[in-house]
């Protein structure tokens, strides 16, 4: 079960994976969108990484600060979806601790807010395809490896990719890639 321990534990692991990799995922937004990814991504974690350095007093309040830090500081379309999926993993956290519930919160709350279905070359496909795992207690880097490549032969369909329409083929998507750090990240805070 999560605590604010683990939480923290999580949070940095997925802070390092996006600043050791802030260049690829910026590269990889570069042909299908603004080239920004990994440098909106590296600039919250940060943040967050520093707001959670003074000890949240519970697991909500822990949700809520990590949520506040990515709103204020990502930006772009990701700083919101993120942000979204904190907050409602906050609200969550007031009823549960289990973790798969407090995701299917989350995947709900991006879903609700961004609009994109499964699909739809976005980070909802990694979320969407990885949350049931966490559910099931069958996740694994392989499954997150692929669920991660699978968005290479999508059209997108939201977001700036989407303005190229066929040509955002041959590409995996940014915020799925670092969707997939936040998800190792976890998997390796678990055990
Ligand atoms: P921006 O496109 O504003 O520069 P980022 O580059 O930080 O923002 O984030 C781009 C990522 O955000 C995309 O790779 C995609 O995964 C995700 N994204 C964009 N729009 C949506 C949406 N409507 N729903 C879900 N995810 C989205
Ligand atoms: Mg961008
Ligand atoms: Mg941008």
């Amino acid at each position: 079960t999560l605590t604010v321990d683990t939480l923290t534990s999580w949070m940095n692991n997925f802070a390092n994976k996006i600043e050791e990799n802030a260049q690829h995922l910026s590269d990889l937004d570069t042909p299908i969108g603004d080239g920004d990814h990994g440098f909106n991504m590296s600039r919250g974690m940060k943040a967050v990484k520093e707001k959670l350095a003074t000890k949240p007093v519970d697991v909500t309040s822990a949700f809520k600060t990590i949520a506040m830090a990515l709103i204020s500081t990502v930006g772009g379309a990701s700083g919101p979806l993120y942000g979204t999926a904190f907050l409602e993993m906050a609200k969550k956290s007031t009823t549960t601790n289990d973790l798969g519930e407090l995701l299917d919160a989350a995947l709900a709350g991006i879903e609700k807010r961004g609009g994109a279905k499964p699909g739809d070359k976005t980070m909802v496909d990694v979320w969407a395809k990885l949350v049931p795992d966490v559910k099931n207690g069958t996740l694994t880097e392989d499954k997150i490896h692929e669920a991660v490549v699978a968005t290479k032969d999508m059209v997108a369909k939201k977001g700036r990719a989407s303005y190229l329409g066929e040509r955002s083929k041959e590409h995996v998507d940014p915020g799925s890639e670092s969707s997939g750090y936040l998800f190792e990240a976890m998997l390796e805070t678990e055990g």
